[in-house]
Protein backbone atom coordinates (compact mmCIF):
# COMPACT_ATOMS: atom_id res chain seq x y z
CA UNK A 1 0.00 0.00 0.00
CA UNK A 2 1.30 3.57 -0.81
CA UNK A 3 0.61 5.99 1.75
CA UNK A 4 0.60 9.62 3.11
CA UNK A 5 4.48 10.19 2.46
CA UNK A 6 3.66 9.52 -1.74
CA UNK A 7 5.93 12.31 -3.76
CA UNK A 8 4.27 11.50 -6.88
CA UNK A 9 7.13 11.10 -9.12
CA UNK A 10 6.81 7.54 -10.03
CA UNK A 11 10.00 5.78 -9.51
CA UNK A 12 7.88 3.05 -7.92
CA UNK A 13 6.06 2.47 -11.66
CA UNK A 14 9.51 1.89 -13.08
CA UNK A 15 10.67 -0.15 -11.24
CA UNK A 16 7.29 -2.63 -11.28
CA UNK A 17 7.96 -5.89 -13.46
CA UNK A 18 4.05 -6.37 -13.55
CA UNK A 19 2.74 -2.89 -14.14
CA UNK A 20 0.46 -3.33 -11.52
CA UNK A 21 0.86 0.70 -9.79
CA UNK A 22 -1.29 3.64 -11.55
CA UNK A 23 -2.21 6.11 -12.43
CA UNK A 24 0.83 5.80 -14.68
CA UNK A 25 2.82 9.01 -15.95
CA UNK A 26 1.66 7.93 -20.08
CA UNK A 27 -2.15 7.27 -18.56
CA UNK A 28 -4.81 10.18 -18.38
CA UNK A 29 -5.49 10.61 -14.74
CA UNK A 30 -1.76 10.70 -13.85
CA UNK A 31 -0.99 14.12 -11.72
CA UNK A 32 -5.30 13.68 -10.98
CA UNK A 33 -4.80 11.72 -7.45
CA UNK A 34 -3.67 12.42 -4.22
CA UNK A 35 -0.99 9.52 -4.49
CA UNK A 36 -0.52 7.00 -6.12
CA UNK A 37 -1.91 3.25 -5.81
CA UNK A 38 -0.64 -0.56 -6.12
CA UNK A 39 -3.61 -3.03 -7.52
CA UNK A 40 -3.66 -5.75 -5.13
CA UNK A 41 -5.24 -8.17 -7.71
CA UNK A 42 -2.31 -7.89 -10.21
CA UNK A 43 1.08 -7.28 -7.41
CA UNK A 44 3.13 -10.18 -6.74
CA UNK A 45 4.51 -8.71 -3.51
CA UNK A 46 7.94 -8.75 -5.18
CA UNK A 47 9.39 -5.47 -3.18
CA UNK A 48 10.97 -3.53 -5.98
CA UNK A 49 8.71 -0.79 -5.69
CA UNK A 50 9.37 -0.40 -1.68
CA UNK A 51 13.31 -0.05 -2.92
CA UNK A 52 13.04 2.41 -5.60
CA UNK A 53 10.25 4.55 -3.32
CA UNK A 54 12.66 7.86 -2.39
CA UNK A 55 10.41 8.38 0.66
CA UNK A 56 9.40 5.21 1.89
CA UNK A 57 5.98 5.34 1.51
CA UNK A 58 5.01 1.82 0.39
CA UNK A 59 3.91 -0.60 3.35
CA UNK A 60 3.07 -4.40 3.24
CA UNK A 61 -0.88 -4.61 3.86
CA UNK A 62 -0.92 -6.16 6.80
CA UNK A 63 1.42 -4.19 8.63
CA UNK A 64 -0.93 -0.79 8.56
CA UNK A 65 -2.40 -0.20 11.81
CA UNK A 66 -4.58 2.66 12.45
CA UNK A 67 -4.98 5.65 10.89
CA UNK A 68 -2.93 4.25 7.88
CA UNK A 69 -6.09 1.62 7.85
CA UNK A 70 -7.60 4.21 5.43
CA UNK A 71 -4.97 4.30 2.40
CA UNK A 72 -5.81 0.17 2.28
CA UNK A 73 -9.31 1.45 1.66
CA UNK A 74 -8.62 4.40 -0.44
CA UNK A 75 -6.59 1.70 -3.07
CA UNK A 76 -9.47 -0.81 -2.74
CA UNK A 77 -11.78 2.34 -3.80
CA UNK A 78 -9.57 4.05 -6.90
CA UNK A 79 -9.70 0.49 -8.39
CA UNK A 80 -13.28 -0.19 -7.99
CA UNK A 81 -13.91 3.02 -9.25
CA UNK A 82 -11.38 3.27 -11.86
CA UNK A 83 -12.40 2.94 -15.83
CA UNK A 84 -8.97 3.33 -17.30
CA UNK A 85 -8.01 0.31 -19.06
CA UNK A 86 -4.25 -0.33 -17.12
CA UNK A 87 -2.11 -0.80 -20.47
CA UNK A 88 1.85 -1.01 -20.34
CA UNK A 89 3.30 2.21 -21.94
CA UNK A 90 6.01 2.55 -24.63
CA UNK A 91 9.18 1.68 -23.75
CA UNK A 92 10.63 5.25 -22.07
CA UNK A 93 14.02 5.86 -24.15
CA UNK A 94 15.33 9.19 -23.20
CA UNK A 95 16.50 10.94 -26.05
CA UNK A 96 20.09 11.31 -26.05
CA UNK A 97 22.89 13.21 -28.16
CA UNK A 98 24.40 11.95 -31.23
CA UNK A 99 26.89 9.17 -31.07
CA UNK A 100 30.26 11.78 -30.86
CA UNK A 101 28.52 14.77 -30.16
CA UNK A 102 30.02 16.90 -27.50
CA UNK A 103 28.76 17.03 -23.99
CA UNK A 104 27.14 20.29 -22.95
CA UNK A 105 28.56 22.12 -19.88
CA UNK A 106 24.79 23.38 -17.71
CA UNK A 107 24.39 25.39 -15.08
CA UNK A 108 21.47 24.61 -13.08
CA UNK A 109 20.25 27.60 -10.98
CA UNK A 110 18.61 26.38 -6.79
CA UNK A 111 19.13 22.99 -5.67
CA UNK A 112 15.62 21.95 -4.82
CA UNK A 113 13.90 19.67 -6.24
CA UNK A 114 13.49 20.57 -9.73
CA UNK A 115 16.86 21.27 -9.47
CA UNK A 116 17.75 17.83 -8.65
CA UNK A 117 15.76 16.27 -10.85
CA UNK A 118 16.98 17.92 -13.65
CA UNK A 119 20.68 17.43 -12.67
CA UNK A 120 19.93 13.68 -12.28
CA UNK A 121 18.16 13.46 -15.75
CA UNK A 122 20.70 15.73 -17.55
CA UNK A 123 23.68 13.10 -15.82
CA UNK A 124 20.96 9.52 -16.52
CA UNK A 125 20.87 10.24 -20.19
CA UNK A 126 24.04 12.51 -21.30
CA UNK A 127 27.70 13.20 -20.36
CA UNK A 128 27.01 16.57 -19.44
CA UNK A 129 28.67 18.55 -17.01
CA UNK A 130 26.51 20.01 -14.43
CA UNK A 131 27.07 22.80 -12.04
CA UNK A 132 24.12 23.65 -9.79
CA UNK A 133 24.63 26.85 -7.98
CA UNK A 134 22.63 28.56 -5.07
CA UNK A 135 22.44 31.55 -3.58
CA UNK A 136 21.83 29.90 0.35
CA UNK A 137 24.77 28.12 2.09
CA UNK A 138 22.98 24.81 2.05
CA UNK A 139 21.31 22.88 -0.31
CA UNK A 140 17.62 21.57 -0.57
CA UNK A 141 15.26 24.40 -1.35
CA UNK A 142 11.43 23.79 -0.26
CA UNK A 143 12.98 20.23 0.37
CA UNK A 144 15.35 21.24 3.02
CA UNK A 145 12.87 24.31 3.85
CA UNK A 146 9.51 24.15 2.73
CA UNK A 147 8.50 20.44 4.08
CA UNK A 148 6.70 20.43 7.51
CA UNK A 149 9.38 19.60 10.08
CA UNK A 150 7.09 16.46 10.89
CA UNK A 151 7.04 14.74 7.43
CA UNK A 152 10.08 13.26 8.21
CA UNK A 153 9.92 10.25 5.49
CA UNK A 154 8.72 13.10 2.70
CA UNK A 155 12.45 14.52 3.20
CA UNK A 156 14.00 11.26 3.18
CA UNK A 157 14.27 11.83 -0.59
CA UNK A 158 16.85 14.39 0.03
CA UNK A 159 19.20 11.41 0.56
CA UNK A 160 18.22 10.41 -2.94
CA UNK A 161 19.41 14.29 -3.84
CA UNK A 162 22.36 13.89 -1.29
CA UNK A 163 24.30 10.86 -3.59
CA UNK A 164 23.84 12.99 -6.27
CA UNK A 165 25.65 16.02 -5.26
CA UNK A 166 28.41 13.27 -5.04
CA UNK A 167 27.99 12.41 -8.52
CA UNK A 168 32.05 13.23 -10.39
CA UNK A 169 30.31 15.12 -13.47
CA UNK A 170 28.89 17.24 -10.84
CA UNK A 171 30.12 20.37 -9.16
CA UNK A 172 28.09 22.69 -6.82
CA UNK A 173 28.69 26.20 -5.60
CA UNK A 174 26.35 27.50 -3.05
CA UNK A 175 26.50 31.41 -1.26
CA UNK A 176 26.16 32.58 -4.76
CA UNK A 177 23.47 34.57 -6.66
CA UNK A 178 22.89 35.39 -10.14
CA UNK A 179 21.73 38.81 -10.43
CA UNK A 180 23.70 39.58 -7.37
CA UNK A 181 27.39 38.69 -7.47
CA UNK A 182 27.46 36.98 -11.30
CA UNK A 183 25.26 38.17 -14.16
CA UNK A 184 23.06 35.52 -16.74
CA UNK A 185 25.01 36.88 -19.39
CA UNK A 186 28.31 35.65 -17.38
CA UNK A 187 27.05 32.00 -16.13
CA UNK A 188 25.70 31.64 -19.92
CA UNK A 189 29.50 32.48 -21.20
CA UNK A 190 30.75 29.70 -19.33
CA UNK A 191 27.66 26.90 -19.97
CA UNK A 192 26.32 25.88 -23.11
CA UNK A 193 23.02 25.87 -21.23
CA UNK A 194 21.29 27.41 -18.11
CA UNK A 195 18.92 25.87 -16.42
CA UNK A 196 16.99 28.31 -13.58
CA UNK A 197 14.86 26.12 -11.02
CA UNK A 198 14.52 29.29 -8.76
CA UNK A 199 11.12 28.07 -7.43
CA UNK A 200 8.98 30.79 -6.56
CA UNK A 201 10.10 32.49 -3.30
CA UNK A 202 7.97 35.11 -2.61
CA UNK A 203 4.45 35.14 -0.68
CA UNK A 204 1.09 36.53 -2.11
CA UNK A 205 -0.59 39.51 -0.50
CA UNK A 206 -3.47 39.06 1.42
CA UNK A 207 -4.12 42.81 0.04
CA UNK A 208 -6.31 43.88 3.12
CA UNK A 209 -6.33 46.23 5.67
CA UNK A 210 -3.39 45.35 8.70
CA UNK A 211 -1.36 42.85 7.01
CA UNK A 212 1.57 44.52 7.94
CA UNK A 213 1.08 44.39 11.40
CA UNK A 214 3.13 42.71 14.35
CA UNK A 215 1.75 39.39 14.89
CA UNK A 216 0.91 39.07 11.11
CA UNK A 217 2.97 36.71 8.74
CA UNK A 218 2.97 34.85 5.91
CA UNK A 219 3.22 31.04 5.65
CA UNK A 220 5.80 31.64 3.30
CA UNK A 221 7.76 33.13 5.96
CA UNK A 222 6.54 30.86 8.76
CA UNK A 223 7.43 27.61 7.47
CA UNK A 224 11.09 28.97 6.53
CA UNK A 225 11.25 30.36 9.91
CA UNK A 226 10.21 26.50 11.00
CA UNK A 227 12.38 25.27 8.82
CA UNK A 228 15.27 26.79 10.28
CA UNK A 229 16.04 29.08 7.22
CA UNK A 230 19.01 31.16 7.67
CA UNK A 231 17.45 34.40 6.26
CA UNK A 232 14.54 34.06 8.55
CA UNK A 233 15.31 34.79 12.03
CA UNK A 234 14.34 33.20 15.21
CA UNK A 235 12.60 36.04 16.32
CA UNK A 236 10.48 36.88 12.93
CA UNK A 237 7.47 35.91 14.52
CA UNK A 238 5.91 38.38 16.84
CA UNK A 239 5.35 36.87 20.01
CA UNK A 240 1.65 36.41 21.26
CA UNK A 241 -0.06 35.01 24.42
CA UNK A 242 -3.31 34.66 22.37
CA UNK A 243 -4.70 31.03 22.65
CA UNK A 244 -6.28 31.20 19.33
CA UNK A 245 -4.39 31.38 16.05
CA UNK A 246 -5.77 31.97 12.20
CA UNK A 247 -4.82 30.33 8.99
CA UNK A 248 -6.05 32.24 6.05
CA UNK A 249 -6.26 29.23 2.90
CA UNK A 250 -7.29 26.07 2.36
CA UNK A 251 -4.24 24.91 0.51
CA UNK A 252 -1.72 21.91 1.42
CA UNK A 253 0.99 24.64 3.33
CA UNK A 254 -2.54 25.85 5.47
CA UNK A 255 -3.08 22.44 6.65
CA UNK A 256 0.35 21.81 7.26
CA UNK A 257 1.01 25.26 9.32
CA UNK A 258 -2.61 24.72 10.97
CA UNK A 259 -1.05 21.24 12.24
CA UNK A 260 2.60 22.90 13.68
CA UNK A 261 0.70 25.27 15.13
CA UNK A 262 -1.89 23.34 16.99
CA UNK A 263 0.35 19.82 17.70
CA UNK A 264 1.21 19.71 21.31
CA UNK A 265 4.98 20.81 21.60
CA UNK A 266 6.10 17.60 23.17
CA UNK A 267 4.91 16.09 19.68
CA UNK A 268 6.95 18.31 17.80
CA UNK A 269 10.59 17.53 19.69
CA UNK A 270 10.70 14.67 18.43
CA UNK A 271 10.85 16.29 14.93
CA UNK A 272 12.82 18.17 12.70
CA UNK A 273 11.83 21.44 14.18
CA UNK A 274 14.31 24.64 14.63
CA UNK A 275 14.75 24.72 18.37
CA UNK A 276 13.77 28.97 18.15
CA UNK A 277 10.50 28.04 16.61
CA UNK A 278 9.72 25.20 19.07
CA UNK A 279 10.78 27.16 22.03
CA UNK A 280 8.43 29.79 20.59
CA UNK A 281 5.17 27.60 19.91
CA UNK A 282 5.92 26.07 23.76
CA UNK A 283 5.69 29.73 25.17
CA UNK A 284 2.89 30.87 23.20
CA UNK A 285 0.49 28.50 23.86
CA UNK A 286 -1.69 28.94 20.83
CA UNK A 287 -4.75 26.11 21.32
CA UNK A 288 -7.09 26.55 19.06
CA UNK A 289 -6.15 27.34 15.34
CA UNK A 290 -8.34 28.59 12.86
CA UNK A 291 -8.62 27.93 9.13
CA UNK A 292 -10.35 30.23 6.51
CA UNK A 293 -11.38 28.83 3.62
CA UNK A 294 -12.82 31.58 1.51
CA UNK A 295 -14.87 28.89 -1.08
CA UNK A 296 -16.92 25.53 0.12
CA UNK A 297 -15.39 22.18 1.24
CA UNK A 298 -15.98 21.36 -2.70
CA UNK A 299 -13.42 23.61 -3.53
CA UNK A 300 -10.73 23.10 -0.72
CA UNK A 301 -7.06 22.99 -2.22
CA UNK A 302 -6.08 20.54 0.11
CA UNK A 303 -5.34 16.88 -0.56
CA UNK A 304 -6.48 13.65 1.15
CA UNK A 305 -3.49 12.98 2.90
CA UNK A 306 -3.11 15.68 4.49
CA UNK A 307 -6.24 16.30 5.59
CA UNK A 308 -6.64 12.68 6.86
CA UNK A 309 -3.15 13.42 8.83
CA UNK A 310 -4.79 16.95 10.39
CA UNK A 311 -8.00 14.80 11.42
CA UNK A 312 -5.53 11.95 13.51
CA UNK A 313 -3.03 14.28 15.22
CA UNK A 314 -2.15 13.27 18.55
CA UNK A 315 -3.94 15.31 21.00
CA UNK A 316 -5.74 17.73 18.97
CA UNK A 317 -9.29 17.67 17.50
CA UNK A 318 -10.40 18.57 14.26
CA UNK A 319 -13.89 20.47 14.04
CA UNK A 320 -15.92 22.05 10.92
CA UNK A 321 -17.46 25.05 11.86
CA UNK A 322 -21.56 24.62 12.22
CA UNK A 323 -23.12 26.36 8.67
CA UNK A 324 -25.84 25.28 7.37
CA UNK A 325 -24.17 26.11 3.79
CA UNK A 326 -21.19 23.43 5.01
CA UNK A 327 -23.36 21.10 5.94
CA UNK A 328 -25.80 20.70 3.28
CA UNK A 329 -21.78 20.82 1.14
CA UNK A 330 -20.64 18.00 3.05
CA UNK A 331 -24.34 15.83 2.93
CA UNK A 332 -23.73 16.42 -0.91
CA UNK A 333 -22.80 14.53 -3.84
CA UNK A 334 -19.19 16.26 -4.24
CA UNK A 335 -16.58 13.41 -3.14
CA UNK A 336 -14.14 16.49 -1.80
CA UNK A 337 -16.76 18.10 0.66
CA UNK A 338 -17.18 14.42 1.20
CA UNK A 339 -14.11 13.79 3.13
CA UNK A 340 -15.12 15.89 5.58
CA UNK A 341 -18.18 13.50 6.94
CA UNK A 342 -16.65 11.74 9.83
CA UNK A 343 -15.55 15.40 11.31
CA UNK A 344 -17.56 17.04 13.85
CA UNK A 345 -19.53 19.87 13.15
CA UNK A 346 -19.37 22.21 15.73
CA UNK A 347 -20.60 26.26 16.52
CA UNK A 348 -17.72 28.02 16.26
CA UNK A 349 -17.63 30.68 19.73
CA UNK A 350 -14.41 33.21 18.73
CA UNK A 351 -14.69 35.74 20.43
CA UNK A 352 -12.99 35.08 24.13
CA UNK A 353 -10.91 32.48 24.66
CA UNK A 354 -11.31 28.65 23.21
CA UNK A 355 -12.49 25.88 25.14
CA UNK A 356 -10.16 23.67 26.95
CA UNK A 357 -8.26 21.21 25.05
CA UNK A 358 -6.36 21.58 21.27
CA UNK A 359 -8.36 21.94 18.63
CA UNK A 360 -8.07 22.83 14.54
CA UNK A 361 -11.74 24.32 13.09
CA UNK A 362 -12.33 24.52 9.46
CA UNK A 363 -14.33 27.50 8.75
CA UNK A 364 -15.57 27.63 5.13
CA UNK A 365 -17.30 30.45 2.85
CA UNK A 366 -15.08 32.94 4.81
CA UNK A 367 -13.19 35.68 3.63
CA UNK A 368 -11.00 38.05 5.75
CA UNK A 369 -11.56 41.52 5.12
CA UNK A 370 -9.20 42.85 7.84
CA UNK A 371 -6.62 42.30 10.29
CA UNK A 372 -7.75 44.45 13.60
CA UNK A 373 -5.10 45.99 16.50
CA UNK A 374 -3.16 49.18 17.16
CA UNK A 375 0.21 47.73 18.19
CA UNK A 376 -0.16 44.39 16.84
CA UNK A 377 -2.68 41.51 15.48
CA UNK A 378 -5.61 40.99 17.94
CA UNK A 379 -8.53 40.12 15.79
CA UNK A 380 -9.40 39.24 12.39
CA UNK A 381 -12.84 40.85 10.54
CA UNK A 382 -13.70 37.97 8.26
CA UNK A 383 -17.14 37.90 5.90
CA UNK A 384 -19.57 34.72 5.64
CA UNK A 385 -22.05 35.37 3.40
CA UNK A 386 -23.73 38.61 4.40
CA UNK A 387 -22.73 38.68 7.91
CA UNK A 388 -19.27 39.99 9.32
CA UNK A 389 -17.74 39.03 12.03
CA UNK A 390 -14.00 39.28 14.11
CA UNK A 391 -12.54 36.74 15.56
CA UNK A 392 -9.92 36.98 18.12
CA UNK A 393 -6.59 36.10 17.35
CA UNK A 394 -2.88 37.09 18.53
CA UNK A 395 -1.02 35.56 14.96
CA UNK A 396 -2.53 35.18 12.08
CA UNK A 397 -0.54 33.35 8.93
CA UNK A 398 -1.48 33.73 5.62
CA UNK A 399 -1.24 30.83 3.36
CA UNK A 400 -2.74 32.08 -0.17
CA UNK A 401 -0.19 30.79 -2.20
CA UNK A 402 3.40 31.16 -3.64
CA UNK A 403 4.44 34.27 -5.91
CA UNK A 404 7.71 33.79 -8.88
CA UNK A 405 10.05 36.43 -8.53
CA UNK A 406 11.69 38.25 -11.80
CA UNK A 407 15.27 36.50 -12.73
CA UNK A 408 17.58 39.44 -13.37
CA UNK A 409 18.39 38.77 -17.17
CA UNK A 410 15.07 36.97 -18.21
CA UNK A 411 11.50 38.04 -19.38
CA UNK A 412 8.83 38.12 -16.86
CA UNK A 413 5.51 37.32 -17.02
CA UNK A 414 3.49 39.29 -13.85
CA UNK A 415 0.33 38.16 -14.76
CA UNK A 416 1.35 34.48 -13.76
CA UNK A 417 4.65 35.25 -11.84
CA UNK A 418 6.98 33.24 -14.21
CA UNK A 419 8.92 33.35 -16.65
CA UNK A 420 7.15 32.68 -20.34
CA UNK A 421 8.54 29.19 -21.56
CA UNK A 422 7.50 26.86 -24.31
CA UNK A 423 8.24 22.83 -22.59
CA UNK A 424 10.73 24.84 -20.39
CA UNK A 425 12.34 27.20 -23.66
CA UNK A 426 12.80 30.22 -22.56
CA UNK A 427 10.49 32.67 -24.86
CA UNK A 428 10.91 36.56 -26.01
CA UNK A 429 7.29 37.52 -25.09
CA UNK A 430 7.72 39.84 -28.39
CA UNK A 431 8.30 37.15 -30.93
CA UNK A 432 7.68 33.62 -29.15
CA UNK A 433 11.05 33.19 -30.20
CA UNK A 434 13.21 30.97 -27.74
CA UNK A 435 16.26 32.05 -26.13
CA UNK A 436 19.01 30.00 -26.72
CA UNK A 437 20.12 28.01 -24.13
CA UNK A 438 17.91 29.38 -21.89
CA UNK A 439 15.25 26.69 -19.78
CA UNK A 440 13.14 26.65 -16.93
CA UNK A 441 12.11 24.11 -14.72
CA UNK A 442 9.70 23.63 -11.55
CA UNK A 443 7.72 26.50 -10.23
CA UNK A 444 8.66 29.27 -12.00
CA UNK A 445 8.04 27.79 -15.40
CA UNK A 446 4.97 26.03 -14.45
CA UNK A 447 3.55 28.36 -11.21
CA UNK A 448 3.24 27.52 -7.68
CA UNK A 449 1.14 24.02 -7.70
CA UNK A 450 2.22 20.54 -7.26
CA UNK A 451 4.00 18.58 -4.72
CA UNK A 452 8.10 17.33 -5.21
CA UNK A 453 7.46 14.62 -7.48
CA UNK A 454 5.59 16.70 -10.20
CA UNK A 455 9.05 17.87 -10.26
CA UNK A 456 10.27 14.65 -12.06
CA UNK A 457 7.92 14.80 -14.86
CA UNK A 458 8.65 18.82 -15.39
CA UNK A 459 12.39 18.38 -15.59
CA UNK A 460 11.83 15.63 -18.16
CA UNK A 461 10.40 18.12 -20.23
CA UNK A 462 12.97 20.76 -19.78
CA UNK A 463 16.02 18.32 -20.21
CA UNK A 464 14.33 17.29 -23.18
CA UNK A 465 14.04 20.09 -24.52
CA UNK A 466 17.66 21.29 -24.08
CA UNK A 467 18.79 17.62 -25.02
CA UNK A 468 17.32 18.15 -28.43
CA UNK A 469 18.34 21.47 -28.97
CA UNK A 470 22.01 20.44 -28.14
CA UNK A 471 21.70 17.25 -30.69
CA UNK A 472 20.36 20.26 -33.52
CA UNK A 473 23.36 22.35 -33.06
CA UNK A 474 21.39 25.11 -31.39
CA UNK A 475 22.97 25.59 -27.99
CA UNK A 476 25.75 28.64 -27.88
CA UNK A 477 28.90 28.09 -27.81
CA UNK A 478 30.66 28.34 -24.58
CA UNK A 479 33.54 30.95 -24.46
CA UNK A 480 34.83 30.17 -20.80
CA UNK A 481 35.82 27.27 -19.23
CA UNK A 482 34.62 25.33 -16.08
CA UNK A 483 38.41 26.61 -14.40
CA UNK A 484 37.41 29.83 -15.87
CA UNK A 485 34.18 29.79 -14.12
CA UNK A 486 35.52 28.89 -10.69
CA UNK A 487 38.09 31.69 -10.87
CA UNK A 488 35.31 34.03 -11.67
CA UNK A 489 33.48 33.10 -8.63
CA UNK A 490 36.05 33.40 -5.97
CA UNK A 491 36.98 36.46 -7.38
CA UNK A 492 33.00 38.20 -7.00
CA UNK A 493 32.24 35.55 -4.07
CA UNK A 494 34.99 35.07 -1.94
CA UNK A 495 32.23 33.41 0.88
CA UNK A 496 31.39 30.74 -2.03
CA UNK A 497 31.44 27.60 -0.75
CA UNK A 498 32.48 24.77 -3.06
CA UNK A 499 31.61 21.15 -3.31
P1 LIG B 1 -2.61 26.36 -3.03
O1 LIG B 1 -2.75 24.88 -3.05
O2 LIG B 1 -2.68 27.10 -4.31
O3 LIG B 1 -3.73 26.92 -2.01
C1 LIG B 1 -3.92 28.30 -1.85
C2 LIG B 1 -5.18 28.52 -1.02
O4 LIG B 1 -5.29 29.91 -0.72
C3 LIG B 1 -6.47 28.13 -1.75
O5 LIG B 1 -7.35 27.53 -0.84
C4 LIG B 1 -7.01 29.49 -2.21
O6 LIG B 1 -8.41 29.53 -2.33
C5 LIG B 1 -6.60 30.35 -1.04
N1 LIG B 1 -6.57 31.77 -1.38
C6 LIG B 1 -5.94 32.37 -2.43
N2 LIG B 1 -6.10 33.70 -2.37
C7 LIG B 1 -6.87 33.94 -1.28
C8 LIG B 1 -7.37 35.12 -0.68
N3 LIG B 1 -7.13 36.32 -1.21
N4 LIG B 1 -8.12 35.01 0.44
C9 LIG B 1 -8.37 33.80 0.98
N5 LIG B 1 -7.91 32.64 0.47
C10 LIG B 1 -7.16 32.71 -0.65
O7 LIG B 1 -1.20 26.82 -2.40
P2 LIG B 1 -0.30 26.23 -1.23
O8 LIG B 1 -1.09 25.71 -0.11
O9 LIG B 1 0.70 27.31 -1.00
O10 LIG B 1 0.44 24.99 -1.91
C11 LIG B 1 1.29 25.16 -3.06
C12 LIG B 1 1.53 23.78 -3.70
O11 LIG B 1 2.40 23.02 -2.87
C13 LIG B 1 0.25 22.96 -3.86
O12 LIG B 1 0.27 22.26 -5.08
C14 LIG B 1 0.33 22.00 -2.69
O13 LIG B 1 -0.40 20.81 -2.89
C15 LIG B 1 1.82 21.76 -2.61
N6 LIG B 1 2.15 21.28 -1.25
C16 LIG B 1 2.06 19.94 -1.03
C17 LIG B 1 2.29 19.44 0.22
C18 LIG B 1 2.18 17.96 0.43
O14 LIG B 1 1.97 17.22 -0.49
N7 LIG B 1 2.30 17.51 1.65
C19 LIG B 1 2.59 20.28 1.28
C20 LIG B 1 2.67 21.66 1.03
C21 LIG B 1 2.44 22.14 -0.24
P3 LIG B 1 -9.12 29.45 -3.77
O15 LIG B 1 -9.04 28.02 -4.16
O16 LIG B 1 -10.49 29.94 -3.49
O17 LIG B 1 -8.31 30.35 -4.70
Amino acid sequence: MITQPCCNDASCVAACPVNCIHPAPDEPDFGTTDTLYIDPRTCIDCGACTDACPVDAIVPADALTGPDIAYAERSTQFYADRTTEPAWGAPEIPRSLPWGAAAPHVAVVGTGPAACYTAQELLRTTGAEVTLVDRLPVPGGLLRFGVAPDHTSTKRIGESFAALFRHPRLRMYLNVEIGEHLTHAELAAHHHAVVYAVGAAAARPLGIPGEELPGSISATRFVARYNGHPEVPGDAVDPTRSQRAVVIGNGNVALDVARILASPPDRLARTDIADHALNALRGADVREVVVLGRRGPAHAAYTWPELHALKNVPGVRLVVEDHPQVRAAIAGDDERAALLRDVPIEPANQAGPPPPGRRIVLRFFTSPRELVGEDRVRAVRVAQGDTQQQIDAGLVVSAIGYRGTPVAGLPFDDATSTVPNDGGRVTDPATGHPRPGTYVVGWIKRGPSGGIGDNRVCARETVDALVQDAAEGRLPSAVGTARDFDRLIRRRRPKALNH
